[in-house]
């Protein structure tokens, strides 16, 4: 996807402060965190969302919430939250599938 803002990111093209990445998956500092810890993890490839990538191919969905975890986990011992926002009533912005990881405060239910 030449115009999307996570491909060029993804692909090192855009600069991103990178917190983990392997042959599928990039994970990134958020430029605007809402938690003391943020990050982002996407497929390097471009799927527009989460029911996209699950259809098209279920375990590299997988392996993002996996990787997600593992970065949740070692992020906070108290625990941490994992966001995925799908559509426009979801509130996403950015339309390249994304885990938000968020940690390093107690967070509030029901999100807004
Ligand atoms: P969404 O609203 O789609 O769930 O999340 C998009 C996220 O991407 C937002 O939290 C926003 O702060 C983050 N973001 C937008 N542009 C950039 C950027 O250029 N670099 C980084 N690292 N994060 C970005
Ligand atoms: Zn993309």
């Amino acid at each position: 996807m030449d115009d999307c803002l996570f491909c060029k990111i993804a692909a090192g093209t855009i600069p991103a402060k990178e917190v983990y990445r392997d042959d599928a998956i990039v994970a990134i500092e958020d430029i605007n965190p809402q938690a003391p810890f943020h990050v982002l993890v996407m497929p390097v490839k471009h799927f527009a969302n989460a029911g996209v990538l699950a259809d098209a191919d279920e375990a590299l969905l997988g392996r993002v919430v996996a990787a997600a975890s593992r970065l949740g986990r070692g992020s906070d011992p108290l625990g941490y939250r994992l966001v995925v926002n799908t559509g426009a009533h979801g509130g996403q912005t950015v339309d390249h599938l994304h885990v938000h990881v968020l940690s390093g405060r107690a967070m509030q239910w029901p999100p807004g």
